[in-house]
């Protein structure tokens, strides 16, 4: 485990996003007063780095905190994981086409989250995606297209309504033999999510878990009462470059999906990871799409699904479903295009510039 304690600004230039906390005399003090140190931890899980951020002004009981929450991620890993064979995920895969499984809590809870997201974005979530995201993964790694009638093929086992689950019985029923499930898109939200739950039990509330771009928060650090945790957007025409806009958030999840990171490029286009359901292909031209929900479990599923939907579609499902926001940035034509759907700004204290809003820097990209 790395423990970075004390330090001020917190960079975290990981899928899409960064966090910066204000390093001024006067919240240290303030820090100081409510007997409250920082706290930074970092542990790789499901493919990327888990960072957790809180105060705290017991030093043992943070070390203790963080170790059983990064225990709790790696049950999550193990429970979810579609790499690992001997995951629950992928044993109830292998059982596809027989009775219902009973299964446990968190998958439940996961696959229950998912199965709604599914249906309020009429299948552009769907965790049953697996068959044909199997193919993108080989076609990215021997940089080849699938075969159309192996994705056809593959297409004829996905479909939320092929998966049944029980609330009463706590079963997952998998309708046809030869199904494969993919938490991908909503697992690190929810492992997110379940970390914050695992620090309030340790009575730390001022917390922030990263997993990549996947970022849950709780009550805001000490210097930033009735504001929040400093959240830095990536945007999508420069990623490296330094983030244009931020936002201020508590209690909430954050998440970003798009191409900036995972894709492949074959005979001149640009392939996602991401899958449309629909269709069994990959999504391609350029999307960078940030969601903010009440949690980040939500929050990781949507933006997965507005990536699918696209622009016009992906901002009705946003508007449709309460306490929601979302930036949408997508390149047409070479242009890049952004659309936002009650996004909030913020001005962050310890940065000169303004906001610029990202509607206002459309240009070109280099490269398109
Ligand atoms: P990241 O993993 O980079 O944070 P996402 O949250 O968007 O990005 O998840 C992408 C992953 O979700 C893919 O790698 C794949 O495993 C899975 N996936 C791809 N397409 C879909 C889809 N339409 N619905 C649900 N999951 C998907
Ligand atoms: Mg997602």
């Amino acid at each position: 485990m790395k423990l970075f304690r004390g330090s001020t600004v917190c960079s975290l230039a990981m899928v899409g996003f960064c966090i910066f906390a204000a390093a001024q005399c006067l919240s240290a003090l303030k820090e100081q007063k409510q007997g409250l140190r920082r706290f930074e931890f970092a542990e790789p899980y499901m493919g990327t780095m888990f960072k957790i951020v809180f105060y705290s002004s017991d030093e043992s009981s943070a070390l203790e905190a963080s170790r059983v929450a990064f225990n709790r991620i790696a049950v999550l890993d193990h429970i979810m994981s579609d790499y690992q064979p001997s995951s629950e995920l992928m044993r109830l895969s292998e059982v596809a086409g027989g009775p219902p499984t009973r299964i446990s809590d968190d998958l439940y809870g996961v696959m229950s989250a998912a199965q709604e997201i599914a249906q309020k974005s009429d299948g552009a979530f769907d965790i049953t995606i697996g068959p044909v995201v199997r193919l993108w993964r080989r076609a990215r790694r021997q940089h080849e297209l699938p075969e159309s009638a192996r994705l056809a093929q593959a297409l004829e086992l996905v479909g939320h309504e092929k998966l049944r689950l029980d609330a009463k019985a706590r079963t997952a029923q998998l309708l046809k033999p030869g199904m494969l499930l993919d938490l991908g898109g909503i697992a690190k939200g929810y492992a997110a999510d379940e970390t914050l739950r695992v620090l309030k039990g340790y009575g730390i509330d001022r917390a922030l878990v990263a997993a990549g771009g996947d970022i849950a928060v709780g009550e805001p650090p000490p210097d930033r009462e009735g504001n929040g945790w400093t959240i830095a957007v990536a945007s999508l025409d420069s990623p490296a470059q330094r983030p244009k806009r931020y936002v201020a958030l508590h209690n909430a999840g954050i998440s970003t999906s798009g191409d900036l990171e995972q894709h492949v490029e074959i005979n001149g286009t640009r392939y996602s990871h991401i899958v449309d359901p629909k269709s069994g292909r990959a999504i391609t031209g350029r999307v960078s799409v940030t969601v903010i929900a009440p949690d980040d479990t939500t929050a990781d599923a949507l933006a997965t699904a507005v990536c699918v939907l696209g622009l016009e579609r992906g901002l009705k499902l946003i508007q449709s479903i309460p306490e929601t926001r979302a930036l949408i940035c997508q390149a047409k034509n070479g242009e890049l295009q952004c659309s936002d759907w009650h996004f909030p700004a913020t001005r962050d204290q310890s940065h000169d510039s303004p906001i610029v809003r990202m509607e206002q820097v459309s240009q070109r990209f280099p490269g398109l």
